[in-house]
């Protein structure tokens, strides 16, 4: 598969990678590797990965337990002092191993080391492929409430082995199918289009559809870099989505939600939010929530949880001047952006979803 050139790195896939990965540590004469893994990647990525890199360069590991409930400043802290220990210096490079977690709290540690150090991500799950590991942002949570500290840092490249799936469980596989999913809804009605039958779908295919998942996402960041405009298309399905994977998290009564599984919900209530304004037709609502619940199945949300998720959107990072903007469809490949919907609509989506 193609390599594909963001703004100021290369995204590498499959059998180029690891060459390119080797020579560019080597040209940029780096003092020192630090390896991020989690408990998970340490023992089923790492041994895949260490053979392929091939190095004189001295590297370390550092493992930290997996988990979004990990994804906070206090693993950073801890990061940040073991780096110090290990004698990390501004020439010291970081390469995450692992997914999403591993990716946005690795490079929010190497965007803020020493001011900043080289970092390159290697995504392991599915949902890092094709979304956490590209386009810079990074950061970690406030308690439950989602990626409240971060930056916008580009890694120095994006290593892309699909291999490294042959391990990741079914439900996290589907998970990312959610990232992929919403790339189709905001962008691509052609991809959106290919995920309507999967029965025509094969793991042959999969390769292709991470690909394709990364250009748009990479088309829209280069548009947008630092989210000024389009860019918050990527977070169409999110506004709800975060909210509602921050209520899972805080919950002790209910099981935790993965966060595609999150997403997915929150595309669906958002599709509807999409129908009331009138920006898409009943029919595409009824094929994304079809589609989606397919998948998904239906997460039961309550009432109380409902007045409960609606008081958390106060925390969404689109926010301004204290009002929700929403990431609304215009049509199945388009959107619009900073939508204000009434609270009434908004009870109405969580109604509707139940059925
Ligand atoms: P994750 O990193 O927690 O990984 C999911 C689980 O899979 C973990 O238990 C991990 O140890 C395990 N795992 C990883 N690779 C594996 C492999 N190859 N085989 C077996 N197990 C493996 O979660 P995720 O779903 O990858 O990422 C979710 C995170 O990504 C969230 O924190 C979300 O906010 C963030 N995210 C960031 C962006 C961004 O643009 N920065 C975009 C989307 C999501």
């Amino acid at each position: 598969m193609n390599t594909l050139f963001a703004t100021d790195y290369s995204i590498v896939f499959n059998k180029n990678a690891f060459p390119v990965l080797n020579h560019f540590l080597d040209e940029n004469k780096y003092s020192k590797i630090f390896i991020l893994v989690d408990e998970n990647t340490s023992e089923l990525c790492l041994p895949e990965f260490l053979p392929h890199l091939s190095t004189e360069i001295p590297f370390e590991i550092i493992e930290i337990e997996s988990g979004e409930i990990h994804k906070n400043i206090q693993t950073c802290t801890e990061i940040w002092s073991v780096l110090t220990e290990l004698g990390a210096d501004r020439k010291s490079i970081i390469l995450n191993l692992g997914g999403g977690v591993i990716t946005d709290l690795g490079g929010f540690i190497a965007a803020t080391f020493k001011r900043g150090i080289d970092f390159i991500n290697i995504p392991t799950t599915l949902l890092a492929m094709v979304d956490a590991s590209v386009g810079g942002k990074n950061g970690v949570d406030i308690g439950v409430l989602k990626n409240q500290i971060g930056t916008i840092t580009n890694p120095k490249m994006v290593v892309i082995e699909t291999e490294f799936l042959s391990t990741l469980p079914q439900r996290q596989m589907r998970s990312g199918l959610a990232e992929m999913l919403k790339h189709g809804l905001i962008a691509d009605q052609e991809y959106w289009n290919l995920f309507q039958d999967l029965s025509q779908l094969d793991l042959s295919d999969l390769d292709a559809l991470i690909h394709k998942a990364i250009v748009i996402k990479n088309q829209i960041v280069q548009q947008d870099p630092t989210e000024n405009g389009i860019r918050k298309a990527l977070n169409f399905g999110h506004t709800l989505g975060h909210a509602i994977e921050s209520y899972f998290l805080e919950n002790h009564t209910k099981s935790a939600l993965l966060h595609g599984e999150a997403i997915a919900v929150g595309m669906i209530l958002e599709s509807y939010l999409s129908l009331e304004q009138n920006l898409i037709h009943p029919e595409n609502y009824l094929q994304i929530k079809n589609t989606l619940k397919s998948l998904f199945g239906t997460v039961e949300i309550s009432d109380n949880d409902r007045n409960s998720i609606c008081e958390l959107l106060i925390h969404d990072k689109k926010n301004e001047y204290g009002k929700v903007q929403f990431v609304l469809l215009d049509g199945i490949g388009n959107v619009k952006l900073n939508q204000e919907v009434l609270t009434t609509v908004i009870m109405s989506a969580f109604e509707d979803y139940k059925s």
